[in-house]
């Protein structure tokens, strides 16, 4: 788990003084002394207001907060009406937990998504959609113990007889082909208004998707978020570019693919030639521009990626670093002679 403040962590900051643990949600800025000054209370009236805005991680965090927020968010339907499971929950949601989450929404659930939850299966899907049937956006982008015909059956239930199943996220799952595909498009169709189905379909440029899935297929007023590639005619995320001499000719673009087809810059999204692909400690591909602009390690001048920046535990001075790489073979266990030949 990356989130640095456990639950216990935030219960005990939380049953000294209340407010102040939910605003700051930074367990290092209450000191002792502050912490034994206020008397344990009831929680502020205003945070109640707030259950509803929060990310799952935090409500589940909350409700573990006390007694009366527990019963706040396990009676409030509102937090529950949109489950958005992604990083660091995904790989402990399981099937029951997901039933569990869900139910609280009595069957009025509107979205789902689920973003790298490999432990959710078609049953465990299935579950959840018959109670929910409702459902608006369907997001399981690497969901991988889902397969095919399990998403299959699932978007039928979601789009026949006047259900409303708009949008869908698959990119991850195994074995679509293009007839799939357009199974898919055409169960879609039927509830999607003719305003949005002629919405002009905005470009996916890579480095924002990759920072920010759904949000990006949001804005694209895609239905569904994969495409057949233009360049291995499998079924994946397909990238534009945003170079300005490849962003004229767009759509016919020679660059135009899956990331597989087309190496492209991790910082600015552009495709990367041989020529001028640079590697990252984390290794991602960056092009030259950006790779001039990434702070470097000190040991052996490569960038680590802004999204994996935040990895390099040893920060030497303001301007360099020593990578983990570096740090682990340099600092760490200098003498190890087992070390991995260059790659
Ligand atoms: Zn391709
Ligand atoms: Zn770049
Ligand atoms: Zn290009
Ligand atoms: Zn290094
Ligand atoms: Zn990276």
């Amino acid at each position: 788990m990356d989130n640095s403040h456990s639950a216990e962590e935030i219960e005990h900051e939380a049953t000294n003084k209340p407010l102040m643990s939910v605003t700051t949600f930074d367990s290092h800025k209450i000191t002792n002394s502050t912490v034994h000054q206020v008397e344990p209370g009831p929680p502020h009236e205003a945070l109640f207001l707030v259950l509803a805005y929060l990310p799952l991680f935090e409500l589940v965090a909350m409700s573990e907060v006390c007694k009366s927020l527990k019963d706040e968010v396990d009676k409030d339907v509102l937090p529950w009406l949109n489950i958005i499971a992604q990083r660091p929950l995904n790989l402990r949601l399981s099937d029951d937990i997901l039933m569990k989450m869900t139910s609280k929404a009595n069957g009025r659930l509107r979205s789902l998504v689920l973003i790298d939850c490999t432990r959710i299966t078609n049953a465990g899907l299935h579950r959840v959609l018959q109670k929910n049937l409702l459902l608006t956006k369907l997001y399981v982008p690497g969901c991988t113990s889902l397969t095919l015909d399990g998403v299959i059956e699932a978007v039928k239930s979601l789009c026949q007889n006047h259900h409303s199943l708009k949008s869908l996220m698959l990119d991850g799952i195994y074995n679509i082909t293009e007839e799939h595909l357009s199974t898919f498009s055409s169960y879609l169709q039927m509830n999607r208004t003719q305003q949005e189905q002629h919405q002009q379909q905005q470009p996916i440029l890579y480095h924002n998707y990759t920072n920010l899935p759904t949000h990006y297929h949001e804005e694209s007023n895609r239905a569904i978020d994969v495409e057949v590639c233009p360049k291995c005619s499998q079924v994946r995320m397909v990238f534009d570019c945003p170079r300005e001499t490849c962003k004229g000719k767009r759509s016919q673009a020679d660059c135009r693919g899956c990331s597989f087809c087309i190496p492209r810059c991790e910082e600015c999204g552009v495709c990367v030639g041989s020529e001028e692909m640079e590697e990252t400690v984390c290794k991602d591909i960056v092009c030259s521009c950006c790779w001039l602009q990434l702070r470097k390690c000190e040991f052996c001048n490569k960038p680590y990626c802004r999204r994996h920046a935040h990895q390099h535990s040893s920060s030497s001075s303001s301007t360099g670093f020593v990578c983990d790489v570096c740090l682990s073979k340099f600092i760490i266990n200098p003498y190890d002679d087992d070390d991995d030949e260059e790659e």
